[in-house]
């Protein structure tokens, strides 16, 4: 290879580099949210795995049947099914600048999985960016919006708190998965959605 094309390759490598960012914090913390708003700033596309359950349960797929058992008593779904349909929708998509993912990944295995896949196509996590919020908060903040939202999960107290038990036993440790490469910061989540995602934005704006 001479010069030129080991400069070409470079150039390549880093006009394709996508910015893949996962939006963290426990459940109720605004993830949702503020990943709207982010997407539209940032061009990135935005994967919620809870969406994604909702919709193959709202169309009543055999992955849907499978995953609401576990939605509904706040369970995690298995990693295996939340895995693979993660990666299915990450390959349909191979044209946009980057992801967000929200709600993914909860567990080592799933985070062990995310890394092997993005190493695979030459990429990696960009970095995990938590809000936090304290737990007395989340719960008020879901059983509001289970009046609303029509979701089962937010409806009763006791799924929520093992949401948050099974977020703090399993999923908190994703966030010092990605601290040992110095990838995850926090953000404060307490304040209106304007000024969490003022928080938000001046981070992503360090993301290269
Ligand atoms: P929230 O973060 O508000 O609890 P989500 O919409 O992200 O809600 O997820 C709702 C439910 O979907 C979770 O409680 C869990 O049962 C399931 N789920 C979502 N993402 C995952 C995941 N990465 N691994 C396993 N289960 C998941």
């Amino acid at each position: 290879m001479d010069l030129l094309d080991w400069i070409r390759a470079i150039f390549m490598k880093e006009k394709m580099k996508r910015t893949n960012v996962i939006l963290f914090g426990p459940p109720g913390s605004g993830k949702g949210t503020q990943a709207q708003k982010l997407v539209e700033k940032y061009s990135l596309l935005h994967i919620s795995t809870g969406d994604l359950f909702r919709y193959e349960i709202g169309n009543e797929t055999p992955l849907g049947l499978k995953a609401k058992e576990y939605m509904n008593k706040g369970h995690l779904v298995p990693d295996e099914v939340t895995i693979g349909m993660l990666k299915n929708k990450v390959e349909a998509n191979p044209e946009v600048k980057g992801f967000i993912f929200d709600g993914f990944p909860r567990t080592i295995p799933q985070a062990q999985a995310l890394d092997s896949f993005l190493h695979s196509k030459g990429e990696e996590v960009s970095a995990l960016v938590a809000l936090e919020v304290e737990d007395n908060e989340i719960v008020s903040r879901l059983l509001k919006r289970g009046e609303t939202s029509g979701r089962v999960d937010d409806q009763n107290e006791e799924v929520i708190r093992n949401r948050i038990k099974v977020y703090s036993e399993e999923t908190s440790v994703v966030y010092d998965h990605y601290s040992k490469s110095n990838k995850s910061q926090t953000v404060n989540g307490l304040g209106t959605i304007e000024e969490i995602f003022s928080r938000l934005s001046k981070v992503f704006d360090q993301i290269d």
